[in-house]
Parts: C-alpha cells; structure tokens; sequence
C-alpha cells in the first residue's frame, strides 16, 4: 500500500502524520509550533520531521511516496514557495524543493484551507462546485467552481474573513476595515468583541486580561442560558456568516457549502445560521449548507495529504 505523508501548521502547533490512500491516518504525532516568521516555522518543520523519522517511523516499514504540507498564509502551490504569512511577515521560500531534496521524496505545499477543501473533494462530497468555509481563530474559504479551485493572481483569494456584510459592531481590523466578519464570527473576532460590548450587555462571561482569549465554550454554555452578551455575540456571528454565505452563494452558485473550524465544532452556530438562510437565495445549494464529516482535529492533515495525493497522481483541483 502506498502511504502519504502529512504535515499541517496549524496554530500554534504541527500535526505530522501519515495518509492512506482511503484518508485514512494511519499514525500520527502532534508537535508545539511557536514561531515569528518564516525561517522560525521551517526549522520546526525540520526538526519535528526528523523526530518523526526517528521515534515513530512509518506505518508499513516503506518510505511513503511523496509529502504534502498545509501552510498558514500565501503559498503558490506551483512553484512550492510559501510566500508570506500575513502581509506583516513576507519571506518567500522555496520550501516545496527544500523538503523534496532533504527526505527525497517528491514534496507539495499549500495553503492550509485550500489542503483542506482537497480532502472535502477526494474524500466526502465528489463535487465539482461548492465552497469550504473554515471558521476557527480566523475565517477563509476556498470556491470549487467547474472542478477548479479557485487561486487568484496572487494566490490570495477566499480571504472572505475580511468581507463586510450588513453588521455594524463599531469594530475596526488590522486590515483596515471595519465589521470584517472575521471580527464578529472567528475566535479572536469574538475576544475583540466581548471587550467591545461588554460593557453595554447584562453578562457573566468572563472577560480576561488581553493576551489571554475569552473562553469560547464558556460564550456558548452562557448563551444556552440567555446571556445577554452571549446571545448577541452568537447572533451576530451567525448574521455574519449567514451574509457571508449567500453573497458567496450568488456570486459562484456552488451545490454545496460545507463549513469547517473550531468555531463550528459544537452546532450552536450552525443552526443558527440555517434558519437564517433566504430559502430564495439558497435554492440551488441542493447539498446543503452543512458541517463538515471530517474528523475537524484532522481535516487540516488528512488535507495535505489529499493535496499530495492529487499532485502525485498529476490532478490539480
Ligand atoms: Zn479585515
């Protein structure tokens, strides 16, 4: 059986592990990842790799065939460069051929939302249009539209967590902006905005000092309560990406939208954002808008391995 080795940046941490054919993993292990730029992330890789090698092998004796990584920010898939992180920190590296000549075995890199709508698309829907959405500390999607997934000229696009709809929380973003819904609806969005609102709401969350996050699923156990604060913060989430969705919707007519991310793991929003969905809008989205089946602890890994996978058998989704 040919197997396919996985690494996936996620965080603060790297998850290296290793893929069957199937997406299957077959074993894995879980590094701390905590690096300022680029050539800090690389090193990590280097050296979590090389603990992987030595401490727990691989699953069938046999080197796998090729490796696929999951990167934070910009990657140009085609070259192997990862680009830049944020706009902030921008060292292009040619990490694709670093990995291929160090382990020698053929290596690919990618974005890690667009790895992971890979493994949406080999191994859970077999769709030709329909967008991944991952809501976790930030917010990113990926279009598949006519079987192609979508890049852009500069490998930017589906950076939709810094798309405005109609919610007017007074918060400003680092990109400039105000109300991106990544502010209202991704994980540090929702620390920002407690700060914000707190002070106007009825509520018993606990806001802690900056540098540390309020506790999502102490937002989500208050707002089954009827938190005040809670409550508006979950509404306003949902009202995001409920706008955010059918916008997409109308612009890429997609069967499918299939949502991602820590932030969706527990089912509170995603209800919430279904009985706010214009059936009008949303009537040729026939697969629905749905939560991933993926394991999400993993998705990002069993991504890069699809990615590699795709890649090694010449398909470029
Ligand atoms: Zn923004």
């Amino acid at each position: 059986m040919k197997t396919f080795l996985a690494l996936d940046l996620e965080g603060s941490n790297l998850r290296i592990g290793e893929i069957d054919p199937q997406g299957k993993v077959l074993q894995q292990k879980l590094y701390g990842a905590e690096f300022e730029d680029q050539a800090g992330a690389v090193k990590i890789i280097e050296d979590s790799l090389g603990d992987y090698i030595r401490n727990v092998g691989w699953a069938t004796g046999k080197y796998p065939v090729a490796m696929g990584v999951g990167l934070v920010g910009r990657v140009d898939p085609r070259q192997g460069v990862w680009m830049q992180i944020d706009s902030q920190r921008s060292d292009p590296t040619p990490l694709a051929d670093m990995l291929s000549r160090n382990y020698g075995i053929p290596a690919w890199i990618d974005n890690d939302v667009k790895a992971a709508t890979q493994a949406v698309q080999r191994f859970e829907l077999k769709s030709n249009n329909f967008i991944y959405m991952n809501v976790g500390a930030c917010i990113a999607a990926s279009v598949v539209a006519d079987g192609v997934l979508i890049r852009g000229g500069h490998y930017n696009s589906g950076e939709v967590g810094h798309a405005v709809v109609d919610i007017d929380v007074g918060v400003t973003c680092s990109c400039g902006r105000k109300n991106c819904i990544e502010l209202i609806a991704g994980g540090i969005g929702f620390d920002k905005t407690a700060r914000l609102l707190a002070p106007k709401y009825k509520t018993s969350l606990t806001i802690p000092p900056e540098g540390q996050r309020v506790s999502m699923e102490e937002v989500f156990d208050l707002y089954r309560k009827g938190d005040g604060l809670c409550t508006r913060m979950v509404q306003n989430a949902a009202d995001a990406l409920a706008g955010i969705i059918m916008n997409m919707v109308k612009v890429t007519d997609p069967d499918t939208v299939v949502l991602g991310g820590e932030m969706m793991t527990n089912g509170d929003i995603h209800g919430e954002i279904l009985v706010r969905l214009n059936p009008t809008t949303v009537r040729f989205v026939t697969g629905g808008v749905v939560l991933t089946g993926l394991n999400p602890e993993v998705i990002g890994l069993i991504g890069a391995g699809a990615m590699a996978m795709n890649n090694y058998e010449g398909k470029r989704i």
